[in-house]
């Protein structure tokens, strides 16, 4: 991936994107100092920027640092280098971090870096996978107590269990991993939300210790236009015996629907497939101007 063409923005000047280098002692990479976003532009528009870059400045102030730009100078990197890529459909990935001034777990004066790669990323999921549905295995690792981590920061260290979980899925032949929380409820897809549908009823657990992810609030309201009941609550493992649609969301993954948690099984039925359509339909330019 560091062998792509094109340019990276980082700190505040469009590098070469092979020169765009950090030395190995940065703390970002030894202590998770680092949070980042992902977002998807369509039609050479980047899909709710505004609240994506937001999200980051967000998740660097609970990691206690500042990101050293304004929100509106990173909208516009994002927006320039989208151009500069010459990109229609892309994947935007801002990151920001504690650089190599000082070493060890403290490091207050550590300078804070800022990055944005683009990329094109056409599908999270196999396409041929996606229609019919994806399978998940349930993890081993659990999404982690807010009072034992800030679950609320799109923070690189959250992602180690991530990695774990979605790697020993697939290394068991499973898309990715369902994860539970810390209380054994249903949480979380390893980098996206979930959903359920139940007798017409959309269901989906309350966003109290992961990501309330911009996608899942984008598919929430294209529910709620298409007059769908959607109820957010606690939802226990058990209780996926009784769901028969699945789908994940989230800017990388759009809407997918699911086919398999662990031994629970689903159907791709009309409302995901509704909701699927709605989505294309929202992140087009046309839709994003007038809303
Ligand atoms: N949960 C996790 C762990 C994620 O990585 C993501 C992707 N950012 C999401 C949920 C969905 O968030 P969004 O819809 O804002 O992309």
């Amino acid at each position: 991936f560091d062998q792509l063409d094109g340019h990276i923005w980082f700190n505040g000047e469009f590098v070469p994107w092979k020169d765009a280098k950090v030395h190995v002692l940065t703390h970002g990479l030894h202590y998770a100092s680092s949070v980042f976003e992902g977002e998807r532009a369509y039609g050479g528009a980047i899909f709710k920027l505004r609240e994506h870059t937001e999200r980051l400045f967000e998740s660097a102030r609970i990691l206690g640092f500042e990101i050293p730009f304004t929100v509106e100078e990173i909208d516009q990197a994002c927006n320039s280098l989208l151009k500069m890529q010459g990109f229609d459909d892309a994947y935007i990935r801002p990151v920001a971090w504690r650089g190599s001034e000082m070493m060890g777990v403290s490091a207050q004066s550590n300078k804070i870096n800022v990055a944005i790669a683009i990329w094109q990323w056409p599908s999270y999921f196999k396409p041929e996978e996606r229609l019919k549905g994806i399978r998940l295995d349930i993890a081993q690792y659990r999404r982690p107590d807010p009072a034992t981590a800030p679950s609320k920061a799109k923070a690189a260290g959250l992602y180690m269990i991530c990695t774990l979980s979605k790697h020993a899925a697939e290394a068991k032949g499973y898309a990715d991993a369902l994860m539970l929380d810390w209380r054994g409820r249903v949480a979380e897809a390893t980098g996206a939300n979930i959903f359920f549908v139940k007798d017409g009823v959309i269901h989906t657990p309350t966003p109290d210790c992961f990501l309330d992810g911009i996608t899942r609030r984008t598919v929430i309201d294209l529910a709620k236009k298409r007059n769908y009941e959607v109820v957010e609550r606690t939802i226990m493992p058990e209780e996926m015996a009784e769901f028969e649609q699945c789908f994940l969301t989230g800017t990388a993954a759009e809407v997918t629907p699911v086919s398999e948690i662990g031994p629970y099984r689903f159907t791709v039925g009309e409302i995901t497939e509704n909701l699927m359509n709605d989505y294309t339909n929202a992140v087009q330019p046309i839709k994003q101007a007038a809303e």
